[in-house]
Order: C-alpha cells, then sequence, then structure tokens
C-alpha cells in the first residue's frame, strides 16, 4: 500500500490530552490525524480537577463558552481529620483571570463535548479503532503501521511530527528506549465515583483526609457525583478491593450505604517518574508518555495542558516553514524542569497530609510532625535555574527586567479604543508586542515580525484595569509568546529592537530574504 504522506502531525491516543492537542493544532492551521486503539470514551475514573490557566487555555482554543456548564466550582479545600474536623480550609476564589482558581468535573461529558469539537474541524482526521503497531523516521517523515481493528488489516500513514499522547504505559516512549527517572513515589489508589439517588447530601468540597490509618480524599463532581480516593495498604489485594462488599465497608463512615449507588471503580497505580528525553527528532512525548505525578494537588491534566501550550506554536512555526526545527528542543528544556517542580510540589503535599495525621494520631503539635521538604508547596520560577545548556535552549530574554515579572502574563480588562476588552482577546494564538509608545523597528524586524504574523499594539491608547500592568505598559514594551508567556521585557539597557533581535536567534528563524 502507497504511504500517504498527508499529515502535518500524528497524534496517538485520544484521551484528554490528545483531544485537547488535536484541538489546539486545528486552531493553529495544522492538519492532524489522531490514532486511537479504542472506539469509545473511556469510562474508567479518571481526571477530576483542573486549575483557572486550564480553562483559560480552553478559552484561548474557543471552547470555554461550550464547556463552562461541565465544571463544578467546589467552596472549600479542606484539609480535615477522618472525624471530619476541619485542620485548614481555604476558600476557592475566582482569579483575577476570571476564572476560578479550581474546578472539578465528569470526564466522560467533558469528552462528548470535545470529541464533537474534533468531528467539527476540517483539519483532523480520526482513526477510531486503529492500534499504533510500529513506527519509523525516514528523512524528513515519519512513518506509522496501525491496525484498523474492526477490518483486522494494516493501514501505513505518514507525517512531518509524531505526539505521543498514548499515556502513561507509552508504547511509543518503550519503543525509543527512552528510560524514566524514578522521583519515590508508587503507590495504588482505588478510586470509586458514586451517584447520590436523591439531592445533594455533602458539601461542594474537596477534601484531604488526613488518616494515618488509610490517606483518602473526597471529591464533589458535580450535582449528584461524588469521588473517593483510597490509598491500599502494604499486601491489600486489587481484586478483592473492587468488590461491592469492600467498598461499602469503606465508605461506611463518610455516607450512609442507602443513599447512593457505585457508578465507577478502578485501581490506579500513581507514580513520581520523569522521562530522561521528551523528543526524538520527530517524536515528541507529552503529558503521561513523558512523565507521571503523585495524586496529591490534582495536577497532571492541568500540567499536560501547559504541555501542549508550550509545545505547539513551536511546532507550527516549523512545520509552516518558518522555523528550524532546533525550537522544538526548547519544549524539553522548559517543561522538564517544570513537571519535576510539579511532582516534589506533589509529594511534598502529601508529607503535609501524612503529617498532619501523625499530629493528631499521636497527639504532637502539627509543626513539630512537619518535615522541612512539606513546607515546599511553592512552585519557583525555573527559567533561569537550570544548567547552561538546558537555559540556553529556553525561549525567554534574560535580562534582570524581564525575570522581574511572573512569566505567565494574567488576563485582565483593558479598555482600548473606547472599547473594553479581556486582554486575552488581543493575545490570539500567536506572538504579541506591546509597545510602550511608537516604536520604530528596522526592516529586518518588520519583515521577521510579519513572517511570524506577530501583532504589535501602542498601549498609550490603553487603559488597564489591573494597576500594575497600567503602570508596567507606560514604562516597558512586552514580548508575549503564543502561550501568553513572557518572552521579554525592554528597558533603558534592552531596546525592544535588540529583544527582537534575540527573540529572531532564539526561534531560530529561517530568513526570506
Ligand atoms: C484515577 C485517576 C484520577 C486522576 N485524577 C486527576 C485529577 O483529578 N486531575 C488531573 O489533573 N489529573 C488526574 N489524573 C490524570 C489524568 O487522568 C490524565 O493525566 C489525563 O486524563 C490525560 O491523559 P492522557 O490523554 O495523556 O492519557 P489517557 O487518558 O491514558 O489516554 C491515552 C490514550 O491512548 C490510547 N493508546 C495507547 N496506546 C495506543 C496505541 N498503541 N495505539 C492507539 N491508541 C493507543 C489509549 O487507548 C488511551 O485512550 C487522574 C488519573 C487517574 C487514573
Amino acid at each position: 500500500m502507497a504511504l500517504k504522506n498527508e499529515y502535518e502531525v500524528i497524534i496517538v491516543g485520544y484521551g484528554l490530552l490528545g483531544q485537547l492537542s488535536g484541538l489546539l493544532l486545528s486552531k493553529l492551521g495544522v492538519k492532524t490525524a489522531i490514532i486511537e486503539r479504542k472506539k469509545d470514551i473511556n469510562l474508567l475514573p479518571k481526571s477530576s480537577v483542573v486549575d483557572g490557566q486550564s480553562l483559560r487555555f480552553t478559552n484561548a482554543i474557543n471552547i470555554y463558552s461550550e464547556i463552562k456548564n461541565l465544571f463544578n466550582t467546589p467552596e472549600f479545600l479542606d484539609y480535615t481529620l477522618p472525624d471530619g474536623k476541619i485542620i485548614q480550609r481555604s476558600i476557592n476564589k475566582e482569579t483575577s483571570d476570571g476564572y476560578p482558581n479550581v474546578s472539578t468535573f465528569y470526564q466522560p461529558d467533558l469528552e462528548v463535548v470535545l470529541r464533537k469539537k474534533i468531528a467539527e474541524s476540517d483539519l483532523i482526521d480520526l482513526f477510531l479503532q486503529h492500534e499504533l503497531i510500529s513506527f519509523k523516521e525516514e528523512e524528513d517523515k515519519v512513518s506509522l503501521k496501525c491496525k484498523d481493528i474492526s477490518k483486522n488489516k494494516l493501514i501505513e500513514i505518514g507525517s512531518n511530527y509524531l505526539l505521543a499522547c498514548d499515556g502513561v504505559n507509552s508504547s511509543i516512549r518503550k519503543k525509543l528506549k527512552i528510560s524514566s527517572e524514578y522521583l519515590k513515589y508508587n503507590k495504588d489508589w482505588l478510586i470509586v465515583d458514586i451517584d447520590i439517588k436523591n439531592k445533594s447530601l455533602m458539601n461542594n468540597t474537596i477534601r484531604q483526609i488526613c488518616d494515618l490509618e488509610r490517606p483518602t480524599s473526597f471529591i464533589y463532581l458535580s450535582n449528584k457525583r461524588y469521588r473517593w480516593e483510597f490509598q491500599l495498604l502494604p499486601g491489600e489485594n486489587r481484586d478483592e478491593m473492587l468488590q461491592d462488599k469492600k467498598i461499602f465497608s469503606l465508605l461506611k463512615k463518610y455516607i450512609d450505604k442507602n443513599v447512593y449507588s457505585i457508578s465507577r471503580r478502578d485501581i490506579f497505580r500513581f507514580k513520581a517518574e520523569c522521562s530522561q528525553n521528551w523528543l526524538k527528532n520527530k517524536i515528541i512525548l507529552l503529558g503521561g508518555a513523558a512523565y507521571q505525578l503523585p495524586p496529591f494537588g490534582y495536577q497532571s491534566l492541568n500540567s499536560e495542558i501547559r504541555d501542549i501550550n508550550n509545545l505547539c506554536w513551536k511546532l507550527k512555526l516549523v512545520l509552516k516553514n518558518k522555523c528550524k526545527p532546533d525550537i522544538l528542543l526548547s519544549y524539553n528544556a522548559e517543561r522538564e524542569p517544570v513537571a519535576k517542580e510539579t511532582i516534589s510540589s506533589s509529594l511534598a503535599m502529601g508529607q503535609l497530609i501524612d503529617s498532619i495525621a501523625v499530629s493528631f494520631k499521636k497527639n504532637i503539635p502539627l509543626e513539630e510532625s512537619v518535615p522541612p521538604e512539606a513546607r515546599i508547596q511553592a512552585f519557583k520560577d525555573t527559567r533561569n535555574s537550570l544548567e547552561d545548556d538546558k537555559k540556553n535552549k529556553k525561549i525567554f530574554y534574560d535580562s534582570d527586567v524581564t525575570k522581574s515579572f511572573n512569566p505567565s502574563i494574567p488576563n485582565f480588562y483593558m479598555t482600548i479604543d473606547k472599547e473594553r476588552v479581556l486582554f486575552d482577546d488581543l493575545l490570539g494564538l500567536d506572538f504579541c508586542i506591546f509597545t510602550a509608545g511608537k516604536y520604530n523597528f528596522s526592516k529586518k524586524i518588520i519583515r521577521f515580525l510579519d513572517e511570524i504574523n506577530a501583532k504589535i499594539y501602542d498601549t498609550t491608547n490603553i487603559v488597564c484595569e489591573d494597576m500594575f500592568m497600567n503602570e508596567s505598559f507606560k514604562n516597558y514594551s512586552f514580548i508575549i509568546r503564543p502561550d501568553r508567556k513572557i518572552f521579554g521585557v525592554s528597558d533603558n539597557n534592552n531596546s525592544l529592537e535588540k529583544i527582537c533581535e534575540d527573540l529572531m536567534r532564539k526561534l531560530f528563524f529561517i530568513n526570506i530574504r
């Protein structure tokens, strides 16, 4: 059979990550195929929590208005003792970005909408019931052999790039022989979703239940749906744990057996590990294929969304022949340290939960039972905290003023030419430059900005409702990347022209005469 090299990208895996990657790539004008061995939505319990940044991403790809109603905003995030006593309660507020800090959802409902959007896209071809069997790189293409499961025959397709969204057991990672660094977490958890028969009985919260006997968490998913997660203890048998009798006994102390039915159950092994390489030439690992997170903090899906947001605009610039493939190395260099920070943060949260449980059980002050590592909750700015090799591959301008800003630019309302708009509405999915006053770029830079489709705004005409950004726009010019990260900020020693020159170099821009 002739090899059809008709795709710019092939995504293997049609989980949430494959779906969102496909939608972002189609927004960027990239012709994509998605390969998935299953036919229907996976009904096992999986993601249930996302943060405001992830919702902001869904708005950037124009799907937020259609999925908004599927998300529940928990009122509180609690740490409690097994008897229900609240140790610490955080109120879950909206951020200044306009999205709640934390939202819960029922994954199959979300997948129904995402699948409908994918079916509507002319740029995505979907191969359900197709299993990736093998792949090889040939000059400038990757060719794949897939088994059409319903017809029991092999097909061949090809693309410029292959994205591994094939989950934690990624066969692509295994075939590439990429090893993983073990980051010291490996535990089975029983996940149970229940439906309440009548109206809601429990609070709209997310709870970490600090139980020394068995770490447990509780999530209010939506109107009548709830989730419990129970860590398995050494020696416990997976099959026995999944039986009704066992689940009823575990839930007994939280909810009356007569008011609910079990809708989904599974045992999932959570691990902390990270692949040594996230890409090999034209094959790129994302999400679970690249790294795995422990369950504490519910960060996996958020982190995976950051991966695709980081990668896809770079891939587009390469596919559209604007930049050399070398820029893709920055995906690994930028995302790997952040993923490792997220893993450490999740592990620290697990230790904190254990410490609270110890303190309660042994009746000692909490401060004495919390190990120092557990206090490291906050993410560090990892843009410049790496060894030189990786630092040089990152696409950020290196100056003190640039580093003084949080790399993620917030979303806020602004008035531009008397019209009130959201900052994100101006940003779109390309580079944006905000100049503090009129700026005369050289012809070379004008051509470069034109080629990468950058939009330029003079901030003299802009009034931001965010006071800090309003002041900043008066004093500095900003270059914002398509993933809403600040590339660089100008100052007296770093002119906008100089920063654009650096951007051109870091993007490996292909000079067109
Ligand atoms: C119990 C549980 C709870 C979780 N809770 C949260 C949470 O609260 N918040 C959060 O952020 N994250 C959570 N996660 C993590 C989260 O579910 C995943 O990280 C997220 O769903 C993204 O998954 P994915 O698309 O990468 O992989 P998957 O959903 O595993 O999808 C991979 C797909 O690839 C397909 N595939 C694999 N190999 C092949 C092949 N050779 N050929 C064709 N197709 C193939 C598979 O069939 C599958 O459909 C949880 C995970 C679990 C298991």
